[in-house]
């Protein structure tokens, strides 16, 4: 996963938005909704277009799925599930770009704290690193192990178990095969001597299919080579790249 910046939308479609949610809170306070019938009708006319190419300019060049990054981002994802939710169906916060795979391992599940928090990454409003770690040996997603609790992240855990993200053969190998591209990009920048910090960054973002670079700039990433040969010879350059990273 990677953190999303997500975008505005134009007033009108805002508006629109807007319309079809009071529509739909108006059809459920008189018992009339019906969810599924009340989302097609949106999601197929013309003003939803917006909405739809709005997600996919957030999700980058290869339209991926937000939460694994790895299939084809096909579906527009209720975060909060429309059926337990459909007073958020509407809602562009709680709009997503996923693919059927997610789609259906999530399905109506979202499960929150007793403080109501979603015990489910949101890479729009979280930033998905705090909750997961990733493993260089095995490419396998995990839940970030929390030292202030003495426990791993509970959202991690429960965003790994639902989007199964330690079970999918076909993401381990995405995150090792953008991990291997990510360490070739360093190793070929270290070995030149002298490291173009602002040249590494380019590159390193163009091979990062998987949201994996600000991984490797954290205390967790730093201590894997080549990153740490990075970290430790060239660390004006390390500094430089984690600033950008920090700002982008
Ligand atoms: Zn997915």
């Amino acid at each position: 996963m990677r953190r999303i910046v997500r975008k505005e939308l134009t007033p009108a479609t805002t508006a629109a938005l807007e319309r079809r949610q009071a529509e739909a809170d108006s059809a459920r306070a008189s018992g009339m909704l019906d969810v599924n019938a009340a989302w097609r009708a949106a999601r197929d006319s013309s003003e939803f277009r917006p909405v739809l190419l709005a997600l996919q300019d957030m999700s980058g060049h290869a339209r991926r799925c937000m939460y694994c990054l790895d299939s084809h981002g096909t579906d527009v994802e209720h975060f909060r599930p429309k059926s337990v939710y459909p007073e958020s169906m509407f809602r562009w916060a709680n709009l997503l770009l996923g693919c059927t795979e997610c789609g259906r391992f999530k399905g109506n599940r979202f499960p929150v704290d007793e403080h109501g928090v979603p015990q489910l990454i949101d890479p729009t409003s979280v930033d998905p690193w705090e909750h997961l770690d990733f493993d260089p040996a095995t490419g396998i997603l995990t839940a970030r192990f929390d030292p202030a609790r003495g426990a791993p992240s509970p959202i991690g855990v429960a965003t790994v178990e639902i989007l199964r993200l330690d079970q999918r053969e076909v993401l381990s190998r995405g995150h090792s095969r953008t991990f291997r591209r990510l360490c070739g990009v360093v190793e070929r920048a270290t070995a030149s001597g002298r490291v173009d910090a602002v040249g590494l960054m380019h590159e390193l973002l163009a091979a990062d299919d998987h949201g994996l670079v600000d991984w490797c700039f954290s205390v967790r990433g730093r201590r894997e080579e080549p990153f740490r040969t990075l970290y430790e010879r060239h660390h004006d350059a390390w500094e430089a790249c984690a600033q950008h990273l920090s700002l982008a």
